[in-house]
């Protein structure tokens, strides 16, 4: 897989909102949000799209959610609710090829998907 920028954020090449790290996992907030909370939750190791997840990601993936959770609570808006989403490919409107859960909330969010 070739790198994205997500892996330049993750080396601090380039800037970003850091909301939570540890060894394996970076959040951050999303450059063009589209709710008062977005927050991308990454995992450093470099997976491409959803289609590249292997069984023994399946921890990491697990962790990625419970830093979803935890970040959810930091910002206040697990209560209230919000959206996890994760985009594949073209017809999923995927545009950085690093697997990233979007954490979404802070308002009365719309529909659920298309
Ligand atoms: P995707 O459509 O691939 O699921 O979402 C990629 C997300 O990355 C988009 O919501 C976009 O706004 C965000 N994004 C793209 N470039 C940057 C960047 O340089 N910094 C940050 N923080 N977010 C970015």
């Amino acid at each position: 897989m070739s790198e994205t920028l997500f892996t330049k954020i993750i080396r601090r090449e380039l800037p970003a909102d850091i909301v939570y790290e540890d060894d394996e996992i970076l959040a951050f907030r999303d450059i063009n949000p589209q709710a008062p909370v977005h927050v991308l939750i990454v995992p450093k190791i470099e997976i491409a799209t959803v289609n590249d997840i292997q069984p023994e990601h399946a921890e990491l993936i697990g962790k990625m959610v419970l830093v979803a959770q935890k970040v959810a609570k930091q910002e206040a808006i697990a209560d209230d609710g919000y959206r996890l989403a994760i985009n594949c490919n073209r017809h999923g409107c995927q545009i950085v090829f690093h697997l990233h859960i979007h954490l979404i909330g802070g308002k009365q969010l719309r529909g659920s998907a298309a």
